[in-house]
């Protein structure tokens, strides 16, 4: 049979020809930027030409340093059809880890969103090894410092597509992503040819995410996260409109985007979809286009999925990472029954999807029974898994036997379905016993007065750990933590329940969007000597 090789031009072509008049859309203050397949193809045939002429050999990383929009897209097909490696930075990372992963790929090029170079202005004089930083976007936002850089449409105008792309071994890396770093330092994670074209397959498959070329598909998930969770790829191949954010990701634009652009698959992590809320209480947008959310990367709340369901909207709930590229398994709501049973499997992180396989092991490694209950240590491989981590020598006792040990700590059910109890770092160890972070924050969730919760460990002489809340109450809302604990009392064992709450005004954010528990716990533990923690 065929050996074709599994590369991205087969995406490219596959988007130019059957593709070619569908549109690609990237959300602009004074409307949106449209252009079909064609054309974003075509453009990023004229960008190899473009990168040749700056000296971009193969195998070398090209940076990015923007949002989601259509020559960020450009820049995600069309340097690996050279043989280079696209490279999207995480723009909220910290600016020393900003330096970090840039250095640690040795980045040749990096291309920058105008309204982004102040934030490389004060980083450049660290980022010695960049040969040529390339401008894309508004000219009015260019900090003086990169006045000078060329910009990426001159570039592009005075190119033609360039017609003899070099040959790709499929096992040659495409693309380079970082981990969000929610529990450590961010670790790169290098996709081959081969890797991203079967995710992208995968996302076509009925029982993951099933895009189509009837599907008009909106990641709002940043392309530096895992290329976007794939989408850019997946809608190529499948000849998908596809939406573009650019910056604005608050509940309002995004609202307003998919009215607009009448947006079939959105993608987002939780958080941008718990504050949903309002939007949908206020009923101003006609959302009724979007057939489902894909939502994961973090616990996704049974509330929020009740909030949207109330509007016909439905999700698919997905567990990934991004060393899966990062799809790894779906739920999806049943189609028949009274509404709690069709949400029921939601409440889990679904099967595998075809080509990922998961196992649950005990502490020793060996494979605990599919039966809802055994908690163990997620392991997971698959077609488009990673094997090890770039330049890391570091996080290699992860990859054992060709699987690859999450840091998730979950339960597998007789049917697949996977329930992720907790991270390993984020559960509570109290008297030799675990406690779920996870359960009791979806359970603090359903109260209303909550608007959001991090639940977290903070240490105990008696105990070893203890859980304590911190909320964000609901605008109007007054709950206190006596409230909060009568609450949760009929739904835990009682030495689950925390030892005291935190009221913010907001949660710490990593980078793409988690909460981030590192600076909770920093944050909330315990200075000795002290009184006990307990506020009201
Ligand atoms: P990081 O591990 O640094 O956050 P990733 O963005 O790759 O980087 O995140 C992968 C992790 O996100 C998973 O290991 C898991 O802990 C969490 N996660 C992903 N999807 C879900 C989900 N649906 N529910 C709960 N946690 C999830």
């Amino acid at each position: 049979m065929s050996e074709l090789p599994l590369t991205l031009s087969l995406v490219l072509r596959r988007a130019a020809r059957i593709g070619g008049a569908r549109p690609v859309v990237t959300a602009r203050p004074e409307g949106g930027e449209r252009r079909t397949w064609a054309q974003v193809t075509e453009r990023a045939l004229r960008l190899c030409g473009a990168l040749r002429r700056l000296g971009v050999r193969p195998g070398e990383r090209v940076a990015t340093f923007g949002w989601n929009h259509h020559q960020h897209l450009e820049l995600l097909l069309g340097v690996p059809l050279l043989g280079a490696i696209v490279h999207p930075i995480n723009v909220r990372l910290h600016p020393d880890d900003v330096v970090h992963v840039s250095r640690e790929a040795e980045d040749a090029v990096v291309f920058v969103d105008a309204s982004l170079t102040p934030v490389l202005a004060e980083l450049r004089s660290r980022l010695g090894h960049v040969r040529h930083w390339v401008v894309m976007g508004e000219e009015a936002e260019v900090a003086p410092a990169f006045a000078g850089a060329p910009r990426y449409e001159e570039l592009l105008a005075a190119e033609a597509p360039l017609e003899n792309l070099p040959e790709v071994d499929e096992r040659t890396p495409a693309s380079l992503c970082y981990t969000s770093g929610t529990t450590g330092r961010p670790q790169g994670v290098e996709y081959s040819h081969r890797s991203l074209v079967l995710h992208a397959m995968g996302a076509l498959m009925v029982d993951s995410m099933a895009v189509s070329e009837r599907d008009v598909v909106l990641p709002l998930a940043p392309f530096f996260h895992a290329n976007g969770w794939g989408l850019p790829y997946s809608a190529a191949f499948a000849g998908a409109a596809l939406v573009l954010p650019g910056p604005r990701l608050d509940a309002g634009s995004v609202a307003r985007l998919i009215e607009r652009e009448r947006v079939t698959l959105a993608a987002a992590v939780p958080t941008v979809w718990n504050a949903f809320e309002p939007v949908l209480r206020e009923g101003k947008h006609e959302l009724s286009s979007l057939r489902r959310i894909l939502c994961g990367g973090a616990p996704l709340p049974m509330r929020t999925i009740q909030r949207f369901a109330e509007h016909g909207i439905s999700f698919l709930h997905a567990w990934g990472m991004t060393e899966l590229g990062p799809s790894g398994t779906m739920a999806r709501a049943r189609e028949e029954g009274f509404p709690e049973e069709r949400l029921a499997p939601l409440a889990t992180q679904g099967a595998a999807v075809p080509g990922i396989e998961l196992r649950v092991v005990d502490g020793a490694g060996r494979e605990l029974p599919w039966d809802g209950t055994s908690v163990g240590e997620l392991e997971t491989r698959g077609l488009w898994g990673a094997s090890r981590y770039f330049r890391g020598a570091a996080g290699e006792e992860r990859f054992r036997d060709g699987w690859l040990r999450t840091g998730d700590v979950a339960t597998l059910d007789a049917h697949g379905a996977l329930r992720i109890v907790d991270r390993t770092k984020d559960l509570v160890k109290s008297g030799g016993e675990w406690i779920s972070s996870v359960e009791l924050e979806n359970h603090l969730m359903a109260h209303p007065g909550v608007k959001e919760v991090a639940v977290i460990a903070v240490a105990h002489e008696h105990w070893g750990e203890r859980p304590v809340a911190v909320v964000v109450r609901q605008p109007e809302s007054r709950v206190s933590f006596e409230e909060l604990v009568e609450h949760l009392r009929p739904r835990v064992a009682s030495w689950w329940l925390p030892d005291a709450a935190h009221f913010v005004a907001e949660l710490p954010r990593t980078a793409t969007g988690k909460v981030d528990k590192k600076v909770l716990r920093r944050e909330y533990a315990p200075r000795a000597p002290g009184p006990p923690i307990r506020e009201g």
